[in-house]
């Protein structure tokens, strides 16, 4: 299993999840078609599955697009059935789905929207956390509560350590001088922002990270407690 980047819009990461094996793939939140289409005509990849972390439009403006052109199956959230284009699929919260050799969960992250879930592709151990997770940020709370976003970052943080986790926007940069202007004393985020300023310099993304990384480095998986991340989150959004 390998999995592509694929740069869209202004700072959107989609994926491309190709199962080397019989050359299926799955495309993980195509802001828009065209990029995915070249790189699924260059590689002549067999797309099967478009998954949906969530129904804002930077994450499924490619999919009726994709799905007319390659008949492709598109998987969201069973409780934004009615807004995510072109849905064949519904997910429920904790369901394992298992088809053509991929295998992956989804969970119920509610707190950007409230219908956003993450994907878990257990095998490989990949985690694909939309708007949730960030490195070294998480979402804005547009449609849910700061409890709600809370607790799905907790979710998150009990996935085990080397989990790599594919996220949905290049804000790495932006996101840690907030961290460190609030962890001034943070080691190993010092350690960590220069790595991420030389691959933007080099023009690479800094997708994936790992959790390990995140939960040291991380302030929004540092909070202890719900006041202080309604706090920090708060203050991230007039940064
Ligand atoms: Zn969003
Ligand atoms: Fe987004």
């Amino acid at each position: 299993m390998k999995v592509i980047t694929v740069k869209c819009l202004n700072d959107n990461f989609s994926y491309i999840v190709l199962n080397e094996e019989n050359n299926y793939a799955c495309v993980i939140d195509p802001s828009e078609a065209k990029p995915i289409i070249n790189i699924v005509k260059q590689e002549k990849i067999n797309l099967k599955y478009i998954l949906n972390t969530h129904h804002h439009h930077d994450h499924v403006g490619g999919n009726l697009e994709l799905k007319k052109m390659f008949d492709c199956k598109v998987l969201g959230f069973i409780n934004d059935k009615n807004n995510i284009p072109g849905i064949d699929i519904f997910l429920k919260d904790k369901e394992q789905f298992q088809n053509k050799g991929f295998e992956f969960t989804t969970y119920h992250t509610p707190g950007h929207t409230l219908g956003h879930v993450i994907f878990h592709f257990h095998n490989q151990n990949l985690l694909f956390t939309g708007d949730t997770l960030f490195s070294l940020g998480c979402g804005r709370i547009f449609e849910g509560s700061y409890n709600q976003m809370f607790e799905s970052l907790r979710l998150i943080k009990n996935f085990s350590q080397d989990t790599l986790i594919y996220f949905g926007h290049e804000y790495t940069f932006q996101n840690s001088k907030f961290c460190i202007y609030h962890d001034s004393n943070n080691k190993k985020l010092k350690v960590k922002i220069p790595k991420i300023l030389e691959k933007l310099k080099n023009n690479l993304s800094t997708t994936p990270t790992n959790l390990k990384d995140e939960l040291d480095c991380n302030i929004f998986l540092r909070c202890k407690d719900l006041n202080s991340f309604s706090k920090l989150r708060e203050l991230k959004d007039n940064f």
